[in-house]
């Protein structure tokens, strides 16, 4: 369908012609040259260690496409930087579920993670000498990126744990610790870390003892150990890395923003981009409904005498998809909008739901199918099982499940739960009341009671 009329109603108003006439580009580019692309790209990639030395040539030749036809840093977001084209959240977000189609086309149009949430944290947070150095060579997509929190002894889905020391001697910092699933860091065009450490590890408040640090790749006494897998895949050229900082010396001046601002940064930069992630998460589910319905329809395939899309069960699959991914898409648009209204934290429940609810209806869609194309499912010959891997990291990466639903289940108990009991305490009483002026016995509730009455 044509993208412009798949906006769903609700959200129309917040979309400008602008975006519109740019949405119908991006949908185009990626139907018509990033999927047919995606093969070529694999094949480009060779064999062994080959994998992450240098990166497949169509890929450039997919950026130069773009770029000519102004569909590139469509990401940061219009009330918060000039830098960009100028679109909001709910615009980039339809824009992104395009993208999500193609596992090339986010890259291809410089939109894809993490160098959007890096720029964004350089855009928001960096000095004029960091915005000169590195915003401007990542905007022009002539070096990439990567984010360095998590790490591996210890639970980093809480960032007052991160541990690597950032410690201050003198005109300088000298850094030392471990990281770990580093995406994107042993790319050769990967040029800067923005590094998580603890500069004041004594700190009574534990969410001030963070701050993030821009760090050349290359810098002497980093070491990147090997490569992390998921689930088998090596996503080369880009990758996961395990790495080491051992006396790593850096000026005063790499600083992001000021010491012990670290979770700040932290949370600023993820609330968009868990919307570009969420967005991305229902075009790559309607990818696969686009496979499964194909398969269904496969004239070849008949079972038990009928072709599979006449099996009942089958055909169900693709309305209860069709209502997921629709309800899902209102989920991030409507997080997408309220951000736009002001900010990611302004947004938070919002963004939460959006987070956690598109991954677990992704998964599905692609499980059933993985499940009608039978064996062929699970290999190669389908994008369908690389897109299950990546999507089911999202259920970890950018923050657990668990704990998003637990700030949410929070959040609502807290904010709601002394107004609901207020109210029906007045319901109650006013019910007394009606009881009384209609000089009516009230019924105990009870089954006991109910049935001794009657
Ligand atoms: C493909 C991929 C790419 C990644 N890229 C990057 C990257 O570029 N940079 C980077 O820094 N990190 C990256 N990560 C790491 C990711 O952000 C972390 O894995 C994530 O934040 C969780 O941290 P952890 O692995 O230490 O798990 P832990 O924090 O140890 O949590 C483990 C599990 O414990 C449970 N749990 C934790 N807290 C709670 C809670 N409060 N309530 C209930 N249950 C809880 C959850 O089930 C959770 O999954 C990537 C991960 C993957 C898989």
């Amino acid at each position: 369908m044509h993208p412009t009329l798949n906006i769903p109603p609700i959200a129309v108003p917040f979309v400008s012609e602008r975006a519109k006439q740019l949405l119908d580009k991006v949908e185009q580019f990626v139907n018509e040259e990033c999927i047919p692309a995606e093969a070529v790209y694999q094949s480009q990639i060779g064999t062994g260690i080959e994998r992450f030395r240098g990166h497949p040539s169509v890929l450039d030749d997919l950026k130069k496409k773009a770029h000519a036809v102004g569909i590139w840093n469509m990401f940061l977001p219009k009330n918060h930087f000039k830098e960009g084209p100028q679109f909001t959240n709910a615009e980039y977000g339809l824009m992104a579920e395009q993208l999500g189609k193609s596992f090339i086309a986010s890259e291809a149009c410089n939109c894809s993670a993490p160098d959007t949430g890096n720029m964004e944290v350089i855009a928001r947070y960096g000095s004029a000498a960091q915005k000169e150095k590195w915003l401007k060579p990542l905007m022009a997509g002539e070096i990439r990126s990567a984010f360095l929190m998590t790490e591996p002894n210890v639970a980093s889905s809480d960032g007052s744990n991160i541990q690597l020391r950032m410690e201050r001697r003198g005109d300088h910092y000298v850094l030392n610790g471990t990281k770990w699933w580093s995406s994107g860091a042993a790319d050769d065009r990967c040029k800067i870390y923005i590094t998580m450490g603890k500069t004041d590890p004594t700190n009574p408040d534990k969410y001030k003892q963070q701050s993030m640090m821009l760090v050349p790749a290359g810098t002497p006494g980093i070491t990147i150990h090997r490569m992390l897998s998921v689930y088998g895949y090596d996503d080369a050229p880009h990758g996961h890395c395990h790495i080491t900082f051992k006396d790593v010396k850096m000026p005063l001046d790499a600083m992001v923003l000021g010491e012990g601002r670290g979770n700040e940064i932290m949370q600023g930069r993820l609330g968009p981009g868990r919307i570009h992630h969420a967005m991305r998460g229902i075009g790559a589910s309607e990818r696969a409904l686009e496979l499964l319905i194909n398969r269904l329809n496969d004239e070849r395939k008949i079972s038990f005498g009928k072709p599979l899309y006449e099996h009942g069960v089958l055909i169900e699959w693709i309305a209860k998809a069709r209502i997921e991914i629709d309800a899902s898409r209102l989920i991030v648009l409507n997080a997408a909008i309220k951000t736009d209204q002001k900010d990611a934290r302004h947004a938070l429940k919002e963004i939460a739901q959006a987070k956690v609810k598109v991954p677990q209806v992704a998964l599905d869609v692609i499980d059933k199918a993985v499940q009608v194309h039978g064996a062929m499912g699970v290999c190669q010959d389908t994008p369908l099982a690389f897109m299950w891997a990546h999507l089911r990291t999202l259920r970890i990466a950018d923050g657990p499940d668990e704990v998003h639903l637990q700030q949410l289940g929070r959040r609502e108990n807290r904010s709601r739960k002394d107004a609901i009991k207020a109210k029906l305490e007045r319901q109650a009483a006013k019910s007394d009341q009606l009881f009384r002026q209609m000089g009516l016995q009230k019924v105990e509730l009870g089954a006991e009671k109910f049935r001794a009455k009657m």
